[in-house]
């Protein structure tokens, strides 16, 4: 279960040129972060999955992303699927609660056991009920053989996205 709460959340970009070619940023320590969850998971034969808080900016060529932090929550989940336990979700309102107005919901990530990293007809639909179509991104880690891909929120199809990882300052 992923809280729908992002339809009708579409506002105006902030306009900001972005440093790179690229779809999503990401700071190193939260892609760290997201790494040690999904390293923990792999030991317990787990996926795992949580949301990613951030900015969207509008630039010439279109609406990117900008990471500021990652936040899970208790999960249901086994060595092929995971979702929030909707019977705790606490931690994850919690965040959402304490987002700042000028943060959005800019993506989600999860992890596959050492089947690769692609969006399956769930993480699809998933991604489709977070989004709508409108800018978001799912990140994929398979901690298994080292992989991590991204993908946009093409409605029905995603495309591969463009992650740089943005090392501390
Ligand atoms: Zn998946």
């Amino acid at each position: 279960m992923t809280p729908n709460i992002l339809s009708g959340n579409i506002r105006e970009r902030p306009f900001a040129k972005r440093r790179a070619a690229a779809d999503l940023f990401m700071p190193e320590a939260v892609m760290m972060q997201i790494a040690a969850h999904a390293d923990l998971g792999l030991e317990e034969g787990k996926e795992v999955m949580g949301l990613l808080l951030g900015r969207i900016y509008a630039d010439d060529d279109g609406e990117y992303a900008v990471v500021e932090e990652a936040v899970t929550s208790k999960l249901e989940s086994d060595r092929v699927m995971v979702r929030f336990d909707r019977e705790d979700m606490g931690a994850l309102v919690d965040a959402i609660d304490n987002m700042s107005p000028d943060t959005d919901i800019v993506g989600w990530y999860h992890s596959h056991l050492g089947y690769g990293c692609f969006m399956s007809e769930t993480d699809v639909k998933t991604q489709d009920g977070l989004f709508g179509g409108a800018c978001g991104f799912a990140l994929v880690v398979d901690p298994k053989i080292k992989e991590i891909a991204v993908f946009d929120s093409s409605p029905g199809s995603p495309g591969v996205a463009q992650m740089v990882i943005l090392e501390e300052e």
